[in-house]
């Protein structure tokens, strides 16, 4: 605090107007920012030092995993969904806290190895029906395209419309509902001639992203892959 600001608000400076104008400043203008995931004060960045700690797998941001939901579809996901990963998700979708996407890009590098997009590939993401959209007050499925793309170094657009009805959040369905509810869905918007990347924050059991690389082949797209923020741990998902 500027001795100015404390000498206006307490006059003379005693300690326990010092104490006092300190805790003030720390309730309204905290040095750190707030971390995302758990709400703790850092010294500064989105994430406290044991949430970023947490997100290291082998020493680096990132544990992915390739599990193709049909063939022609590659999708890699970068983290089992929990922890961190799931919580950053959370934010973001529920309670449009727009950073949480821009922390859940720093997972994508380095990139590993043996995965790598063509660099004519664009990047795309699930189009929301309009009225969740609004609903929620974020597009979160585009904000982490944006975000995931600029780090890619890749195009985004949205390649994909979405019929506005009222569909049932696939969150609450079993496998059998989640095809059905999204069946004819998803247009494409434009003649795809390029490879597709869609990024999408969880792939629970891939029925989303067959159900738009279906309508993106239906544009003439050959080449497809996808790319989740969190999948469940092998063997729990349905
Ligand atoms: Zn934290």
């Amino acid at each position: 605090m500027s001795g100015k600001f404390g000498e206006w608000l307490f006059g003379k400076w005693g300690p326990l107007e010092k104490a006092a104008g300190e805790w003030i400043k720390d309730v309204v203008w905290p040095e750190g920012a707030f971390c995302c995931a758990c709400g703790r004060v850092t010294k500064g960045g989105g994430l406290c030092d044991a949430c970023r700690e947490s997100l290291l797998h082998d020493g680096a941001f990132f544990a992915w995993e390739r599990d193709d939901p049909e063939p022609g579809l590659t999708a890699w996901s970068l983290r089992p969904h929990d922890g961190v990963p799931r919580e950053l998700i959370h934010r973001l979708k529920y309670q449009a806290e727009a950073r949480a996407a821009g922390l859940l890009s720093e997972l994508l590098t380095p990139l590993p190895p043996d995965i790598s997009f063509p660099q004519e590939t664009v990047v795309t993401w699930v189009t929301m029906p309009e009225s969740r959209r609004r609903e929620r007050c974020i597009d979160h499925g585009r904000l982490l395209a944006e975000t995931f793309a600029k780090k890619l170094g890749l195009d985004c657009r949205q390649l994909l419309d979405r019929r506005d009805r009222h569909e049932k959040s696939q969150a609450t369905l079993g496998a059998a509902q989640r095809t059905a509810n999204l069946t004819g869905a998803f247009a494409p918007k434009e003649k795809i001639s390029f490879p597709v990347l869609i990024v999408d924050d969880v792939r629970t059991t891939g029925t989303t992203l067959c159900r738009c690389a279906e309508a993106l082949r239906a544009g003439g797209a050959e080449e497809l892959y996808a790319l989740t923020v969190t999948a469940p741990h092998r063997g729990l998902s349905g």
